[in-house]
């Protein structure tokens, strides 16, 4: 007999309208044969409190949060997970019965992506950026044995803090350089990462990097996902270098969402497809 009764999972967000997650996560549901759903909601920030009661009054499994809860959320929940609570932002909810715990999945995400082509214990990697992404990758990256993390950021303070963070809160070293001009990437680095928004569609712009100092033999990332090839992973690619994409970390993420959610691996390549065709 079939059931009437789908469980619950979506994103709060605003603008909302423009997140293409829907389409991968309800793709890889339907592929999984999941009675699942995920509800795509427009919540301002003053709605937030409501938002979270009424997933937990309707017993959805979680919810994914993003611009610009990613901070607030955190009042509402009754538990953190290790690298959330170093971090200080969630995009991930998950709710047992009532009890909301917070996951963040961004730097999870980029690191399960690096996996396939590098193992980053022991690895050197270079973070341009220090927003919310960075942070992420930077305290995923270090918490997964990197062995040195340098931030490079255009506001010195931002940057300061998330080196400090590293620091202090994980094991491997780490420093900070003020972006100023063309970065020389230091020779040893072994993964390169735009966590900058540098380059998102329509922009071709690339990270102001001195791109001769990007050797063979290293990763390159891009946590832009739009477009999937970027500028930035072209002139890296023209070195030499391994590229990494943002939709590599962008479909991890949404597979780890899923299996906090619902204990089960969802089809990557389902996700991917859905993504492409949708952006
Ligand atoms: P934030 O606004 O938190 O941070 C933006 C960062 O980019 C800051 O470090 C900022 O430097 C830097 N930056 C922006 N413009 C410039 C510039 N012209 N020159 C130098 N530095 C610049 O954004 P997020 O971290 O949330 O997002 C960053 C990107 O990551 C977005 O494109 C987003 O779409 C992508 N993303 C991708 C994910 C994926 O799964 N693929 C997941 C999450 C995010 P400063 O501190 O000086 O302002």
């Amino acid at each position: 007999m079939p059931g009437f009764l789908a469980d619950l999972t979506g994103s709060f967000a605003t603008s909302a309208a423009q997140n293409p997650t829907v389409a991968i996560m309800e793709a890889a549901y339907q592929h999984a044969g999941l009675d699942v759903r995920y509800i795509n909601c427009e919540v301002p920030p003053e709605r937030l409190g409501d938002a979270v009661r009424g997933a937990i009054g309707m017993g959805w499994l979680g919810f994914n949060c993003s611009i610009p809860h990613k901070i607030a959320i955190l009042d509402y929940l009754d538990a953190l997970a290790p690298s959330a609570e170093i971090i200080g932002a969630v995009n991930c909810v998950i709710n047992d019965n009532g009890r909301l715990t917070g996951e963040n999945t961004d730097g999870q995400g980029f690191v399960n992506a690096l996996r396939t082509l590098i193992d980053p214990r022991g690895k050197r990697f270079v973070i341009l950026g220090a927003g919310g992404a960075a942070r992420a990758i930077a305290v995923e990256s270090a918490l997964a044995g990197a062995s040195h993390v340098e931030i490079v950021n255009r506001t010195a303070s931002r940057g300061e803090e998330l080196a400090a963070l590293i620091a202090a809160r994980t094991g491997a070293t780490a420093g900070f350089t003020h972006w100023t001009g063309p970065y020389a990437v230091p020779a040893g680095t072994d993964v390169v990462v735009n966590a900058t928004s540098i380059g998102f569609y329509p922009s071709t712009d690339t990270p102001d990097v001195d791109y001769a100092t990007i050797e063979p033999g290293m990763v390159v990332a891009d946590v832009v996902a739009n477009p999937p090839d970027t500028e930035f992973l072209q002139k890296a690619k023209a070195r030499g270098a391994e590229p990494l994409q943002g939709l590599g970390m962008l479909v991890n993420q949404a597979m780890t969402n899923a299996r906090l959610w619902t204990g089960r691996d969802l089809n990557a390549d389902v996700m991917r497809q859905a993504l492409e065709d949708n952006l």
